[in-house]
């Protein structure tokens, strides 16, 4: 009855969603703060003024969407909590983080989040002719897809501090002439590789093969890889809505590359789906990323909570990597995982654990407001 395809599915597992109580969600690295008012405004008078929209099909090329997510990154960088707020309340970026050429509405690609469009950059650009290189721990949804797509992947070990092993990616991928992803900050980890170590892997691996940049949590820390658009024709970078711009509940998802290589993620997602960005996504969208200020704001105060817990965790003896994310991931001799999050979620707080041989000790905590971490750091302490 069913497909020889269906074999290579492994799907996915995200942190759980339960009913049966109002946990604390610190599981799932979700924004803690809502959509700003502007955002709910939109759809508000969207459906007023304009529901008739509701019965025709959406902007199958997001146009609007991207020209706003473009003047987004060019305002801000690529990373919102180092963006300054000006007066009139638009933004500009950092000097660490201000891009050499603006980036453009051809630039962009957006789909139903950025799993979606993970799955197009997938089937556009890796074959099953030779492996993926990847980092062996990074986010899990690559594995499945490469078995969604029967693409062979070379999974390569973390360095010993965790970090992505740069120089054993590039060998890999020299080797076998191969194409490479990685999440730059990494998750779980939570570390980031510099821009010039990124600049590095492009300037060594095979040029005629593209490297995939998951910047889901760049807007949090770390340096985004835009300002390389410039110079690398073969870099694709992913990003999306749901952590930075409190918008998981709705699904979008965005690639920055060449245009070229957009236009061949356009061939992919017109075989597979007209309207991957519905009309409430793209409306909600556009007033989103008009409304970075206040998102940059948000990310600000996520990056403060996520330090301060890591000083609280290592202070108390926990090992905790350092994070460019909005989430920690750390562990305590003598617990393990499973126990850590067991107690914790008896306490009304859910956080993640992975039962992944190597990092089956740690926990990853994403996080909250200041009151919601407040509220872990005491259970914690009574752990
Ligand atoms: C959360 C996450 C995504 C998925 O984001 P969606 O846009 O919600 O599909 C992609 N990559 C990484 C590394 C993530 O952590």
């Amino acid at each position: 009855m069913f497909s020889n395809r269906l074999r290579n599915l492994h799907p996915y597992v995200p942190g759980e969603q339960p009913k049966d109580r109002d946990y604390i969600k610190l599981n799932a690295n979700e924004n803690p703060y809502p959509p700003h008012h502007s955002v709910c405004a939109a759809l508000k008078t969207m459906l007023d003024t304009q529901s008739a929209r509701l019965g025709l099909y959406p902007d199958p090329d997001t146009n609007e969407l991207r020209d706003e997510i473009a003047k987004m990154l060019n305002s801000t960088g690529g990373v919102l909590c180092r963006a300054t707020v000006k007066d009139d309340g638009t933004c500009i970026p950092s000097a660490q983080d201000a891009l050499p050429q603006p980036i453009t509405r051809d630039m962009i690609f957006c789909g139903n989040g950025s799993d979606e469009v993970l799955s197009f950059v997938f089937y556009t650009f890796f074959d099953s002719d030779r492996p993926l290189v990847l980092p062996q721990f990074t986010y899990s949804f690559y594995p499945v897809y490469c078995g969604y797509y029967s693409i062979p992947m070379e999974q390569i070990p973390l360095m010993p501090d965790w970090a992505i092993d740069s120089a054993a990616m590039i060998s890999a991928a020299q080797q076998t002439d191969s194409c490479i992803v990685f999440a730059n900050p990494n998750a779980p980890t939570g570390l980031a590789l510099t821009r010039a170590q990124v600049a590095q892997i492009l300037d060594k691996a095979p040029k005629n093969r593209i490297v995939v940049v998951d910047e889901a949590y760049c807007d949090f820390g770390g340096e985004s890889c835009l300002p390389l658009l410039a110079d690398y024709k073969n870099l694709v970078i992913v990003r999306t809505f749901s952590k930075s711009l409190s918008f998981a509940g709705m699904r979008l998802g965005y690639v920055v590359s060449a245009p070229e290589l957009i236009q061949a993620i356009f061939t992919v997602k017109n075989s597979f789906n007209h309207f991957p960005a519905d009309f409430l996504a793209q409306t909600a969208g556009i007033a989103s990323c008009k409304a970075a200020a206040y998102y940059a704001e948000n990310a600000r105060l996520v990056a403060q909570e996520r330090d301060s817990l890591l000083n609280f965790l290592r202070q108390r003896g926990w090992f905790a990597l350092n994070s460019a994310t909005n989430f920690v991931f750390a562990k305590k001799e003598g617990h393990a995982g499973s126990a850590v999050y067991k107690a914790v979620k008896q306490a009304g707080i859910l956080i993640r654990h992975f039962d992944t041989p190597g990092i089956e000790d740690f926990v990853r905590i994403t996080i909250g407001t200041h009151e919601q971490m407040d509220l872990l750091k005491n259970v914690l302490e009574a752990l």
